[in-house]
């Protein structure tokens, strides 16, 4: 009730401030619209084993930290499964990363440092979020010795080095609109010593669900759609970053002229996906959680009230929201407004952003309530199939919206 009133009051508020900073932005296209059977066989096509078999073949890449050969290789893998999905015109793009130097690795180490309780005070999350309750401290892995399983702490082993970075893309190509697409995104890259499995196996994994699912010859869209699964995420954005500045002025060019070829296809929306399994609440007192999920779990939408299409974002949200009330099996949604340290920022303020999550990445993540974040825990064997579900129901979320947004349409067998 709560969320919701506050909801209701943020909208208003932001559809009053967000009309004068989109004053000049277009209005997004309406949806092409699919007929309800077809969405609905559309999201049945997708199925719990399969995207628990995408997240455990991403694990054998260790925790796919950018700059490495177990990371390169986690690309070509990718890359390979798309092409066998039907997207078979995967491109890369080229960029460089450059960090300063890195830390050496922390062996040993103390005992982590205890749980804070609310004290009344207001304490500030990331992106506009405010911290309640009980919160626990977080950070990066950077001991091996953490890791306890032998195998997975000698995958680990190399670290990273500085220098080109290579990130994956396909594009289903629309049939009547090919110059307009939305992009479906996930980042790729982990670390921490784990397996990455949650952040963002599980993502990553949405994402080549959704090209295999649209990839299927009997399926077509509209408007074309992008499967982005961006690299060095986890270094701030790096590989977002690198295509905004690449590509954002390609938009909706035919090339070559007269060819209804759109290499970069004018962009409708970014929808990110990052961490999608686990909503167990929030921690305990003595800083352990439930070992469950939690039956209340949802899918949290964001987008970040502070961004240039922010009322443009805002509808999205929603109609991503009422995508997940029709068509999702199990869990819900909620949206927020405080999207943040996402692939989506760096396309927020030329385009509706939106980012998808297991918790909202300020007032929940960012207080803590996900041990494995960035952890060696952070495995395939850590989760349930009521945490791997929760993943699937924002898969079913995105590919009901998206199936609406692009016009889907099934060819009849
Ligand atoms: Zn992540």
């Amino acid at each position: 009730m709560r969320r919701d009133f506050a909801g209701l009051a943020i909208a208003s508020l932001l559809s009053a401030t967000a009309t004068l900073a989109c004053a000049e932005a277009p209005a997004p296209p309406p949806p092409v619209g699919a007929t309800d059977d077809t969405v609905r066989a559309i999201v049945g096509r997708l199925d719990l084993e399969a995207y628990k078999a995408t997240i455990q073949g991403l694990t054998q890449f260790g925790d796919r930290r950018q700059g490495t050969d177990r990371n390169r290789a986690a690309v070509d893998w990718i890359e390979a499964q798309l092409r066998s999905y039907g997207c078979t015109n995967t491109e890369r793009l080229e960029y460089v990363f450059d960090p300063p130097p890195a830390q050496p690795p922390q062996r040993g180490g103390g005992p982590p440092p205890s749980p804070e309780i609310a004290s009344g005070e207001i304490r500030s999350g990331p992106g506009g979020s405010r911290y309640r309750g009980i919160t626990r401290p977080t950070g990066v892995n950077t001991n091996p010795d953490a890791q306890t399983d032998a195998r997975l702490r000698a995958l680990n082993e190399q670290p990273a080095s500085p220098g080109a970075r290579e990130e994956v893309y396909c594009t289903k190509v629309g049939t009547t609109r090919p110059d307009e697409m939305y992009i479906v995104g996930a980042h790729m890259d982990g670390h921490g010593w784990g397996e990455a499995a949650d952040d963002n196996g599980s993502g990553t994994a949405l994402v080549m669900e959704l090209a295999r699912v649209l990839g299927s010859p009997d399926v077509q869209t509209e408007r074309s759609i992008r499967f982005a699964l961006w690299n060095n995420e986890e270094t701030g954005l790096s590989g977002a970053r690198a295509y905004v500045e690449q590509r954002a002025a390609l938009q909706g060019k035919e090339d070559p002229p007269g060819s209804g070829r759109y290499p970069e296809p004018r962009w409708l929306g970014m929808i990110q996906h990052d961490m999608m399994l686990w909503d167990h609440g929030m921690p305990r007192s003595d800083g352990t959680l439930s070992p469950e999920q939690r039956p209340e779990a949802d899918v949290n939408i964001e987008f970040q009230s502070t961004a240039k299409f922010a009322d443009h974002a805002m509808k999205l949200a929603f109609f991503f929201r009422d995508a997940n009330e029709k068509y999702a099996t199990d869990y819900p949604a909620a949206v927020g407004h405080h999207m943040t340290n996402t692939d989506s920022t760096p396309f927020m303020d030329l385009v509706p952003a939106i980012s998808l999550r297991e918790n909202e990445r300020g007032m929940h993540t960012g207080a803590g309530w996900n041990p494995h974040w960035h952890q060696p825990t952070d495995r395939y064997s850590t989760f349930s199939d009521k945490d791997f579900r929760l993943g699937l129901n924002a898969a079913q979320t995105t590919l009901a919206a998206i199936a609406q947004l692009t016009g889907v349409r099934l060819a009849v067998e």
